[in-house]
């Protein structure tokens, strides 16, 4: 009876997550006119889960934000660019160590991006052995690619304890990876390497430091409401206040 159970409530989770992986494949989304967000999906607790990642547009070349969470969609992705704006991608940055952002940091090294993350995180990734990016910075960085201009900016521990944000001046864009929840978030998710009791005062000095943001992009989930960061905070102490 109990393996009847179990083979049935297996076949269900199975025919659940196919229906699931359907159309859940590469979505491409513009955010202005040279940032595009672009989401794929993985299978995390019997759920077919979007994760985010973005893209910007240079006159030399493209530059990623994470790379894509499903591998299958690693070329896919390098296509869609190619034949959307007729250019590469020359460079390709991780805001943490988790492979929902590193997945692909080897993949594009092979076709010929340069791989960025900072120490903290190349570090973190060879000790949890995930895909590590050929380049490290040891500090806050602008860099500047063709036309544009971006920073990282390291706010302190928070959903991991390497997790950085990047800022786009120009565009006014908050690229916040998990660091920051979507306001469609109900709570902090995965939490393993998280550090809540810092994660409320690095929110704090990313609020502080980017007051005037057009767009934050968080890890997961959408974008539209552009109050990710207050809601990320709530979400922290909630989490703190249920502890004591
Ligand atoms: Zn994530």
């Amino acid at each position: 009876m109990r393996t009847t159970f179990s083979f049935i409530f297996s076949l269900l989770i199975y025919l659940n997550l196919t229906a699931q992986k359907n159309n859940t494949t590469l979505k491409i989304t513009p955010l202005c006119k040279d940032a595009f967000v672009f989401i794929t999906y993985n299978e995390y607790k019997g759920n077919m889960v979007p994760a985010n990642g973005m893209y910007i547009v240079t006159n030399t070349g493209v530059v990623m934000l994470d790379s894509p969470w499903d591998t299958l969609q690693f070329q896919p992705l390098l296509d869609s660019i190619e034949k959307r704006h007729n250019q590469k991608v020359v460079l390709c940055i991780a805001t943490h160590f988790h492979d929902d952002r590193t997945a692909g940091l080897e993949y594009y090294r092979m076709k010929g991006a340069k791989t960025y993350t900072s120490k903290q995180t190349y570090d973190l990734c060879k000790e949890k052995n995930e895909k590590q990016a050929e380049f490290y910075f040891t500090k806050d960085t602008l860099f500047t690619v063709g036309d544009k201009t971006f920073q990282t900016f390291y706010p302190g521990e928070g959903h991991t304890k390497d997790n950085i944000v990047i800022w786009l001046e120009k565009e006014k864009i908050i690229y916040g990876g998990c660091f920051v929840k979507s306001t469609e978030s109900k709570d902090l998710g995965n939490l393993n390497d998280a550090n809540p009791g810092e994660w409320k005062h690095s929110i704090k000095k990313v609020m502080k430091q980017f007051p005037k943001a057009n767009y934050v992009i968080p890890g997961h989930f959408d974008w539209k409401n552009k109050n990710s960061l207050k809601h990320t905070l709530k979400l922290v102490e909630k989490h703190l206040e249920k502890q004591k």
